[in-house]
């Protein structure tokens, strides 16, 4: 199935709402009644369940009858709802191809009014649902109900706060333009991801660097937790940016030194493998490079974390909770166990996987002719904090 955007144009302001209504029921209910998106939207005019079909039948929404009569969104419908959020806070106004596809995101053109394009990137966390291990359920039956709109919302705010901080202090990383619901706005990469890449011509020196950045970030208190050839960027200069950061963690985890090491590893192992490259024959003739080396040659983790750490505080402090961070790692523990702590265990999928789609890869989708306004207020609220335990009340 295509992000097809025209669909966009043609709802209106009650589907929107109704739309909405149903978001804002997800807070406390999986499956949203009828009755209580129709209470919540309170639309003027009523009308509510024809809405509801129409918004059906372009699959914004799911129908559940399993346990009692009610919706849910899609990610379909979800990414409508940012989309439309981010056209009105006029980011951009044309949505283009697809340029990635990751295991827990799509990532898509964007076009702002001036012609700049840009990468969207969509968060699906739970587009990969393992059966939680014991150990997370009974964590997560102390907290709130997590489900894939939660978590995806939470791992776009995460990657926007870690881009933007990194951005702040030189990192290789996108610009983070914004963020709203699971959608990460960032400026377009340009190059390839590093695993395209059959030959270099300074391999060595771009080894170097890339070491270089694993180290860096490590003593600025940060491990990347997935940083390998898939997501580290090179263009024609063979200048890199690294990307991808919803796994990110301190250098103060419990796991960090594994963690590090394992980046460190990937990195060893690609360039050892794709341009017989090792790390201590380069390090001889690089000087001022202050972190020690062990053995085999890789940096020593224990030497970096003596003194790192700063950055990892600040993003503590930013907004970015302990709690957001705890929840968070519950389910992409480091890149380890993508596991989604679902509250039934069941993917949330839909079977809705985007696909290239051969019809737009030149052009985009204009979006400017969407109506600006967006419903947001007047929504009855009350009937949001109904108890989950009580849906039908
Ligand atoms: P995932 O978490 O699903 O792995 P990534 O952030 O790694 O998502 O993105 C998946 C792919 O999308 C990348 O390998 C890359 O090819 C492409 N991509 C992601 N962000 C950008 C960007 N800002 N500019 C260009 N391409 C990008
Ligand atoms: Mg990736």
């Amino acid at each position: 199935m295509k992000l097809d955007v025209d669909v966009l144009r043609y709802l209106s302001k009650d589907d929107f709402r109704v739309l909405t209504a149903v978001e804002m029921g997800m807070r406390n209910h999986e499956i949203v009644p009828s009755e209580l998106v129709d209470r919540i939207a309170s639309l003027k005019h009523g009308g509510t369940y024809k809405v509801l079909k129409n918004l059906l039948k372009h699959k914004l929404l799911h129908h559940d009858s399993s346990k009692y009569d009610g919706f849910r969104l899609t990610y379909l419908g979800y990414d409508f709802l940012a989309i439309k959020t981010m056209v009105n806070r006029g980011v951009f106004a044309a949505v283009g191809r697809q340029i990635g596809v990751g295991k827990e995101s799509d990532i898509f053109e964007v076009a702002h009014e001036d012609g700049t394009v840009m990468a969207m990137k969509l968060h699906r966390l739970g587009r990969v649902s393992f059966r939680a291990v014991k150990s997370k359920r009974d964590y997560l039956k102390h907290r709130r109900s997590f489900n894939w709109l939660y978590l995806s919302r939470l791992a776009a705010l995460k990657e926007f706060a870690f881009m933007k901080a990194l951005e702040e202090h030189g990192f290789p990383v996108p610009n983070a333009v914004d963020c709203n619901r699971h959608c990460v706005i960032m400026s377009l990469v340009q190059g390839y991801p590093l695993v395209q890449v059959k030959e270099l011509q300074n391999p060595d020196i771009v080894f170097e660097k890339i070491i270089d950045l694993v180290v860096r970030l490590a003593e600025h208190g940060l491990i990347h937790c997935d940083f390998n050839e898939f997501n580290i960027m090179i263009d024609d200069d063979e200048k890199i940016t690294m990307i991808d950061f919803p796994q990110m963690v301190s250098v103060s985890h419990h796991n960090a030194r594994m963690y590090f090491d394992r980046d460190v590893e990937c990195v060893f192992k690609f360039f050892k493998k794709r341009f017989n490259l090792s790390f201590k024959e380069q390090r001889d003739d690089v000087d001022g490079f202050e972190v020690d080396i062990d053995e085999s040659g890789r940096p020593s983790f224990s030497s970096i974390s003596k003194t790192a750490g700063f950055l990892d505080k600040e993003l503590a402090a930013s907004g970015f909770t302990s709690k957001d961070q705890d929840d968070i790692e519950m389910c992409i523990e480091g890149g380890i166990e993508k596991n989604i702590g679902s509250d039934n265990e069941e993917t949330e999928d839909d079977g809705h996987v985007f696909e290239l789609n051969e019809t737009n890869t030149k052009g985009f989708d204009s979006l400017l002719l969407l109506e600006k306004e967006e419903p947001t207020s007047n929504y009855n609220e009350e009937q949001v904090k109904v108890n989950q335990q009580n849906p039908k009340a």
